[in-house]
């Protein structure tokens, strides 16, 4: 599921990347032996790929502003397989659960771009639910990435699959370095929607039924994700067999790495404040 309104958006205070770097900076060099992603994360539930330099969910956007003058291209993916853990996700009367099905899929995707050359870095490895904000704070940590999302439907005709994009964002007002966390996707959604259009065409090729672009819509996951993000939702959990789903598989994963692939000569983000109007 995707569209399900779950978690009331916890407005994050203001975030100034410049001096948190910094204070990050001077905290790990000051004491070498602190991991603090580790530090910082409950015993139970957290993800395992976190990258050590993304120690709170706070600390984690990959600001488009000074932070990321040296932009060097396209060269890793962000997966998300969504739910888990407590949060099975949807659920069909077969017993299939949206959460398990996702993880599947992500091997799958997750070999299919590493085939393109891609690096891949999963918010989930096992049957953990990450919160929104750890799942943002693994992409947000990583420079030159994409994000991608995926889930399964409960609703839409089987055996095909949709795009979407996060729907517009107040403008990203403050041009002094600070942007709001739970902003961190508005200076990407062209971008998100570029990409979004790229992978919804090579699946709408391949599963009969599926949307020609991608569509908008108000998920949770992407807004606080600085990097171009997309969701891909799957129909559905109501089929009677898994291996409907299962089916579906490769080309997902054939579909998700082509279009990362073809997105990769626009990803060009922006340098400075001005750019983001
Ligand atoms: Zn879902």
């Amino acid at each position: 599921m995707l569209l399900q309104v779950r978690n009331i958006l916890r407005i994050k205070s203001l975030v100034l990347i410049g001096l948190l770097s910094v204070a990050l900076l001077a905290a790990v060099l000051a004491s070498p032996s602190v991991i603090p992603s580790q530090a910082q994360q409950p015993a139970t539930g957290t993800p395992t790929t976190a990258s050590p330099t993304a120690p709170s969910a706070q600390a984690g956007v990959a600001s488009p502003f000074g932070a990321q003058t040296q932009q060097a291209g396209l060269s890793s993916v962000v997966l998300d397989p969504a739910h888990g853990g407590t949060d099975p996700g949807a659920r069909g009367t077969g017993g299939i659960r949206e959460s398990e099905i996702v993880l599947d899929f992500a091997i799958q995707v997750r070999r299919a771009l590493e085939l393109q050359g891609f690096q891949v870095v999963q918010t989930r490895q096992g049957n953990e639910n990450p919160s929104f904000d750890d799942r943002s704070a693994t992409a947000n940590a990583q420079r030159g990435a994409v994000f991608v999302t995926l889930h399964i439907s409960s609703t839409g005709l089987p055996g095909t699959a949709r795009v979407y994009v996060n729907s517009d964002l107040p403008p990203v007002a403050d041009s002094n370095g600070l942007i709001p966390w739970d902003r961190a996707q508005a200076p990407f959604l062209g971008l998100s929607k570029t990409f979004g259009d790229l992978v919804q065409g090579f699946l709408s090729q391949r599963f009969k039924g599926s949307p020609e672009a991608a569509q908008t819509a108000s998920v949770r996951q992407l807004r606080t994700t600085a990097a171009p993000a997309i969701a891909v939702e799957i129909s559905s959990v109501t089929v009677e067999n898994r291996a409907d789903l299962d089916r579906m598989a490769p080309g997902v994963a054939d579909a998700i790495a082509r279009g990362v692939a073809a997105f990769k000569p626009s990803y060009v983000v922006a340098n400075t404040p001005g750019a983001l109007r």
